[in-house]
């Protein structure tokens, strides 16, 4: 199985690192024809807007649009998620895959809690709770299709599945909890 990660901008050697701990071959993506040696993509946390820019200015946009179309699973976490959305509330500056259709607030959560950890429950993962890292995170205000794996404690979405899309306002790339990884990989593998 071999998985490419965004490496436009952002947190993408850590998915990379922690899907290698998994035994899985990784490798960052800048160029659209390291887009067709994939079984799976893997969009990660930075800033949405630098994200959207360098994505079009590589012809990744387009082309990550059409292999979506055509079944590759991608996991967005928290400006991969936005950039997954069809429905950005405050997204003037940020122009979306729209593989998704949810509705995302970005960096919802306002000045003094911009970072914060929290225990997740998240069914889909088994009981133990999941260390969710919230770092300027945007939220989901809006589930429009698939299901919500994931909330705070205030019933705030913070994690949700279409298919074979799969969207987390969290970091689970900084943790040493792989489970969040492993449930991709599941996907990847049609074994959910
Ligand atoms: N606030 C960032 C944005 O809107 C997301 C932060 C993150 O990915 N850690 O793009």
């Amino acid at each position: 199985m071999r998985i490419g990660v965004i490496a436009a901008q952002g947190a993408f050697v850590e998915h990379i690192n922690l899907l290698r701990r998994l035994e899985v071959e990784a490798f960052p993506v800048r160029l659209p024809r390291e887009l067709e040696k994939i079984d799976g993509l893997i969009i990660p946390g930075g800033e949405s807007t630098s994200i959207s820019q360098l994505m079009a200015e590589y012809c990744l946009s387009e082309r990550v649009r059409a292999l979506a179309r055509e079944g590759l699973p991608v996991f967005g976490t928290c400006a991969g998620m936005i950039m997954l959305a069809n429905d950005i509330s405050d997204g003037e500056k940020v122009e979306p895959l729209g593989l998704m259709n949810i509705k995302v607030r970005r960096n919802a959560f306002g000045r003094q809690v911009d970072s914060f950890e929290s225990d997740l429950t998240i069914p889909a993962l088994g009981e133990k709770p999941f260390p969710g890292v919230f770092i300027r995170a945007p939220l989901i205000e809006q589930v429009k299709s698939g299901e919500v794996l994931a909330r705070l404690g205030d019933g705030t979405i913070v994690a949700a599945r279409q298919g074979q899309f799969l969207a987390s306002s969290f970091h689970p790339e900084l943790t040493d909890d792989p489970r969040f990884h492993r449930f991709f990989l599941d996907i990847v593998e049609g074994c959910d």
